[in-house]
């Protein structure tokens, strides 16, 4: 059993600056509540409670405010709750090889330089606070890419969750200097592939979430709800049947849906880059933590409905599994979510859609903070699957066909 001081010291991770102590979401609380299966995970969420830790267990654990343990008693499950104390963790010291925004840009930057003649940045929309939300563009044809099969990855749409920037940022460099390495498997796929990663689709958040030298475990985007809350939920803003369950229209909750669909400029950046692509097949975006492959639907329990669509999903969720070791699934397996990026992107646009929640797989591990040693494990692990979604991007239907037609570009260091 965990004690109370143990979580203590795990959970010393809040900041109260000077700033923050008016807002509401300066208190946090440390809660504990019932929950065995996905039905009682989804009520939590439909109270506004956004699980950190429940997954693998017949409990939920989370870290709220003040407004989400009224909620939390609300639901007469909660079993034990306690404040959370400011502490230690400070980002630049210990976890100082994760990137910041500016050192995200100049990575960014640095990647481009590599090899200027297959990578593009283009700054694809602007925050609240007004940072570029930036694509990094690969492609060995990069005049005619709006021709080519086209593949996204993104990362980052909750602020705490540093990994899904890191992952997508590692998987851009890996590939130019594949390519400039005469990898000749990895340039015939590049040069027939568009290939965008944006890997901080939410950076007001992420430095917020750094901003004090300590982690305040932000969640949402930086909007000011105009009540003394902050933040949308970027993954539950999408508009495919926006706010239908597994969302809070409560402002001050970690998973408030927003005023209406599509209502924050993160959101409408991703929107507008996607349909101004129909080149997209597929696409994945990177989370954490918990070690899953997660499909449509979050929305609702039932499958996909068009057996192929839910073939495909299946088979790749299954064949990515292998490498990473994570637990593939329906979303709605889970818990319910709607107004997520994947549901969107399958529901609205056909476009075969993952979420990753990247390591580790629970909150005894590290959660949201594992520490900037888990950057390489969790690149290593995730390589292989993403190479392997660039590689049927091309129509990932073929994963249908027997084994001789699938073979492709990157057999050479993909066996499958
Ligand atoms: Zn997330």
């Amino acid at each position: 059993m965990i004690t109370k001081i143990m979580l203590l010291s795990i959970f010393t991770s809040f900041a109260c600056s000077a700033f923050a102590a008016k807002q509401v979401e300066a208190e946090k609380y440390w809660m504990k509540l019932k929950a065995t299966n996905k039905v009682e995970r989804t009520e939590l969420l439909n109270a506004g409670l956004a699980i950190e830790h429940g997954i693998h267990d017949d409990y939920a654990i989370l870290i709220g405010n003040k407004d989400d343990l009224e909620a939390a008693k609300k639901t007469g499950k909660l079993i034990e709750h306690f404040k959370a104390e400011a502490g230690l963790f400070d980002f630049p010291s210990k976890d100082s090889k994760f990137h910041n925004y500016d050192e995200m840009l100049r990575e960014m930057q640095a990647i481009r330089a590599l090899n200027p003649n297959i990578v593009q940045l283009q700054n694809i929309g602007r925050t609240h606070e007004g940072r570029m939300i930036v694509n990094i563009k690969i492609s060995g044809n990069m005049r005619y890419s709006s021709q080519l099969p086209a593949i996204v990855f993104t990362g980052t749409h909750h602020a705490r969750e540093h990994l899904s920037t890191e992952m997508p940022l590692m998987l851009a460099r890996a590939l130019v200097e594949g390519y400039n390495s005469q990898n000749f498997n990895l340039q015939k796929l590049i040069n027939s592939r568009e290939i965008n990663i944006i890997p901080m689709v939410n950076p007001d958040g992420v430095e917020h979430d750094i901003a004090d030298g300590v982690y305040k475990r932000w969640r949402k985007n930086r909007r000011d709800n105009g009540d003394g809350t902050y933040g949308v939920d970027l993954n539950r803003n999408y508009g495919y049947l926006w706010g239908t369950g597994g969302s809070s229209k409560r402002t001050s909750s970690d998973v408030y849906m927003g005023p209406k669909p599509f209502s924050e400029p993160e959101t409408q950046a991703i929107k507008a880059f996607v349909e101004n692509k129909p080149n997209i097949t597929t696409l994945l975006s990177f989370h954490t933590f918990s070690e899953l492959i997660l499909y449509p639907w979050g929305h609702t329990d039932e499958p996909i409905a068009n057996e192929r669509d839910r073939r495909v999903h299946e088979i790749m969720a299954n064949r990515m599994s292998k490498w990473n070791n994570y637990t593939p699934q329906a979303s709605a397996d889970l818990y319910k979510t709607s107004g997520d990026t994947t549901d969107w992107a399958y529901g609205e646009h056909g476009i075969i859609s993952f979420t990753f929640e990247l390591d580790p797989k629970s909150l005894w591990s590290g959660g949201f903070y594992p520490g900037q040693d888990m950057i390489p494990v969790v690149f290593n692990k995730n390589i292989n699957p993403c190479l392997y979604l660039i590689e049927f991007a091309d129509n990932p239907y073929r994963v249908l066909q027997s084994r001789s037609k699938r073979l492709g570009f990157t057999t050479d260091f993909l066996e499958y």
